[in-house]
């Protein structure tokens, strides 16, 4: 009999699927989501869009109107391309798709999103992580050092990082960029909270491009991402990508929201506001340290031994608040939780239900 265990990938068989929590009940703070519905008209309107779309047919595989609508919207470079994928995670999937070579090499700053070392995996490349100092700041000199040793071919960095929440110094990145043998990806799935982009440099730096997300700002649930780049790599990355792989429903609703932008955006602002509020709060509370952010979430490192941070966030979410958990993961990242910033109260509760399991 043929069994899986036998035919499987050994490396698949010591993996673990991406995990994602049950937050059924609960107040829903693991996963940067915008906490923000829609406003009524506006999600009327999509309604109506909704009813109209031809469900019986296929997308058009280019979805040349969501394109060029994203290239107006996010002030994409002329002379630039855009290619969207079911989530930044399918772009990911795609770039490395497109450059996985035999013996090529994927880098990236360590911690970063889990993604870009799960696709190494998936295409056979060699993941070469750089950790970070201790803060969390990035070591720019270890990096060029290890791209001088490694010649990735890809270089994934997160800006602002996720789980870190920072975003490394501008100023090394370009360095980065500059001394890279390939091609440099800025994620910048956490850009509506940072204040800083890559997008406009898309002409200066020809081997560099630029991934979003709409997943952070109210969009989550239609998973589309996006990258932006010069014709050569996108028109190589669109060779890898699955023909149909934006659905109509997305596509539709997306034009509808991005055109509406200024919606998002406010939303997006109180966020911002609520960051500001949630970082002055977690600076009173005695028995965490919060790292700074530039996105929609904010790191603690809760203080003792081990499993102190599983602790509480157990305690959390016995009292009806989930975050994010990452010890046991990166050893960077024990007694570390990921907190995402809701509305003002969630938030409320997300620091009085933290305040109670850290004083418990
Ligand atoms: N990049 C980073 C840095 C992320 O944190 C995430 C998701 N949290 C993604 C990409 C993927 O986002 P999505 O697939 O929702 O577009």
């Amino acid at each position: 009999m043929t069994e899986a265990k036998n035919v499987i990938r050994p490396e698949i068989q010591a993996m673990h699927a991406y995990p994602v929590s049950d937050a059924t009940g609960l107040i829903k703070l693991d996963v940067m989501e915008s906490p923000w519905p829609l406003p009524d008209w506006l999600a009327k309107e999509v309604g109506e869009v909704v009813s109209k779309v031809a469900i019986n047919r296929y997308p058009v595989p280019s979805a040349e109107r969501l394109r060029a609508l994203i290239r107006g919207v996010m002030q994409v470079p002329a002379g630039c391309d855009v290619l969207l994928g079911n989530g930044s995670d399918e772009c990911i999937q795609y770039i490395t798709a497109a450059v996985a070579r035999e013996g090529a090499v994927v880098m990236a700053p360590t911690p970063s999103f889990a993604m870009f070392q799960m696709h190494a995996l998936f295409y056979r490349v060699r993941f070469a992580g750089v950790t970070l100092r201790n803060d969390f700041s990035l070591d720019a000199e270890a990096f060029l050092a290890a791209m001088d040793k490694e010649k990735p071919a890809l270089v994934w960095i997160a800006f602002p990082n996720n789980p870190t929440g920072n975003a490394f110094p501008i100023a090394d990145i370009e360095r980065i960029i500059r001394a890279a043998p390939g091609l440099v990806v800025i994620d910048e799935a956490y850009q509506p909270f940072a204040g800083a982009t890559f997008m406009p440099r898309l002409t200066e730096f020809e081997n560099m491009v630029v991934m979003r997300t709409v997943s952070k700002i109210s969009m989550a649930g239609l998973r589309l991402g996006y990258v932006c780049g010069r014709p050569e790599w996108i028109g190589a990355f669109n060779k890898t990508r699955s023909p149909f792989n934006i659905n109509v429903l997305t596509e539709a609703v997306a034009i509808k929201l991005l055109e509406n932008k200024a919606v998002l955006d406010q939303q997006a602002v109180r966020v911002l506001n609520e960051r500001g509020r949630v970082q002055s709060e977690l600076a009173e509370l005695g028995g965490l340290t919060a790292y700074p952010s530039a996105a929609n979430f904010v790191l603690g490192r809760v203080a003792g031994g081990k499993d102190a941070g599983t602790r509480v966030f157990e305690r959390m979410k016995a009292s009806g608040v989930l975050v994010k958990d990452f010890s046991g993961g990166h050893p960077l990242l024990e007694n570390c939780l990921r907190l995402t910033i809701g509305t003002p109260a969630e938030n409320r509760a997300m620091i009085d239900a933290l305040r109670a399991a850290l004083s418990a």
